[in-house]
């Protein structure tokens, strides 16, 4: 009896980590929690990384997340977005079930988060998405020690160096400044990009009004009522054409090459994305004026943050996983893409609300 009571504490105390942590069709699901992070179907209980669409999604019944992702999906989808919600705070522990579990800021978006799930003596960190470089928007990123750390890959591949970001905007302000008579546009996602973008256009010295499309003036108001200092905002709606001369506007990137376009003077259409990088990718979108600003960490970003974990197996998901778990297996790291589907690429796509499109 003894016997076969120790045998059964050291099973569970090895844990392993697919027992903590499984992909299921509905997400990531920890079975010993009673919890999926950033399910892509409705279920009993989510915990959410961050508020882009694919990773906070409406109908769970209780939603965890930090104040700033609930406020987001509320935003989005309307006070009923979940039956029940707890904010949590970077830092807080909490237990669920057999685990404990505690969010750390992932330098992504404004209240973007990796959770770190710890059972018995194995702590997985499911990163969510995830940058290294400054940000005046969001929580700088933190290095969160772990066992296993599950990264995503979106720009996995050696070709993908962000650079500085106060440099592209140096590039828009230059341009702004040689064609005074012409409208820049800027296409750029509505939740984090536009905010980041707007407040390096401030570190860098713009003062001058800078205009939003309609799609972008909520979430963006938002920010400025958690402390995020953006300057003087206008929306462009009922703006004269002539006055538009000289302005630089903010737009998700589907409005920046449809008829919306034709209330500006002459625009010059610029595009902040990681994929601009890519310079076939920008003159398919036609984009004059590439801005390579990423909200997910590049090449460098991912290897130097595997590597500052100290995890000894990586999980990789959502993006070009084969180089990254190569790069993993040739230091000496346990490693393996996930199967996780659902999640899309918000740097690159963006669906504006019918009732948003003309604003
Ligand atoms: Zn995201
Ligand atoms: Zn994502």
């Amino acid at each position: 009896m003894q016997v076969k009571n120790r045998s059964r504490t050291s099973y569970i105390s090895q844990m392993r980590p697919q027992d903590i942590l499984m992909p299921v069709p509905a997400g990531l699901c920890c079975k010993p929690g009673g919890f999926h992070i950033d399910p892509v179907r409705p279920v009993e209980r989510a915990l959410i990384t961050h508020g882009h669409s694919d990773h906070a999604r409406p109908g769970h019944g209780a939603v965890l997340a930090t104040q700033e992702t609930l406020d987001m999906m509320r935003l989005r989808y309307g006070d009923n977005f979940a039956r029940s919600t707890q904010a949590i705070r970077y830092g807080e522990e909490i237990r669920l079930g057999d685990v404990k579990i505690k969010f750390h800021p992932a330098g992504h978006v404004l209240g973007s988060a990796q959770i770190a799930v710890t059972c018995k003596d194995t702590c997985i960190v499911a990163s969510g998405d995830y940058k290294d470089a400054a940000d005046p928007t969001c929580t700088p990123f933190e290095v969160v020690p772990c066992d296993v750390f599950i990264t995503e890959a979106t720009f996995g591949l050696p070709v993908f160096r962000h650079g500085d970001a106060a440099d592209e905007v140096k590039k828009l302000l230059a341009s702004v400044a040689l064609f005074p008579e012409r409208a820049h546009l800027v296409g750029a996602y509505s939740l984090g990009k536009a905010q980041r973008v707007i407040a390096l256009l401030r570190e860098a010295g713009y003062d001058a009004p800078i205009y939003l499309h309609g799609a972008m003036e909520a979430i963006t108001r938002y920010y400025e009522s958690r402390g995020i200092a953006l300057g003087e905002l206008r929306a462009v709606k009922g703006m004269k054409k002539a006055d538009l001369a000289g302005t630089i506007t903010l737009a998700p990137p589907s409005a920046t090459s449809d008829i919306w376009t034709r209330r500006f003077p002459d625009p010059v259409t610029a595009f902040a994305s990681g994929w601009m990088r890519v310079r076939a990718r920008a003159r398919q979108r036609g984009v004059e004026l590439p801005l390579v600003i990423s909200d997910h960490a590049d090449w460098d970003g991912l290897t130097a943050t595997i590597e500052a974990t100290g995890a000894g197996e990586i999980w990789v998901t959502h993006g070009q996983e084969d180089a990254l778990v190569h790069w993993c297996k040739s230091r000496g790291l346990a490693a393996r893409p996930l199967d996780l589907v659902g999640y899309g690429d918000e740097e690159e796509h963006e669906v504006v609300a019918a009732g948003e499109a003309e604003a």
